[in-house]
């Protein structure tokens, strides 16, 4: 049975651009929820924010390998 459905979230090699609150342009930064080395991301920003480096790191672990 070859069922070539790939219709799931992720069957693509395109990594999904996660939502990003803006940029602060001054302090308080908020901490990285990985590393907590300030990010670029004003301390009121909601959700998850990731410093530079670890955002990387994730586009890496999302993107396709191979
Ligand atoms: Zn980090």
């Amino acid at each position: 049975m070859t069922t070539t459905e790939s219709g799931g979230p992720g069957a693509s090699c395109a990594p999904e651009p996660a939502p990003r609150p803006p940029k602060a342009t001054g302090g308080p930064y908020a901490r990285c929820v990985l590393c907590l080395e300030p990010t670029e991301y004003a301390e009121s920003a909601k959700g998850i924010v990731l410093c530079p480096v670890c955002e990387w790191q994730e586009a890496q672990r999302n993107a396709c390998s191979g």
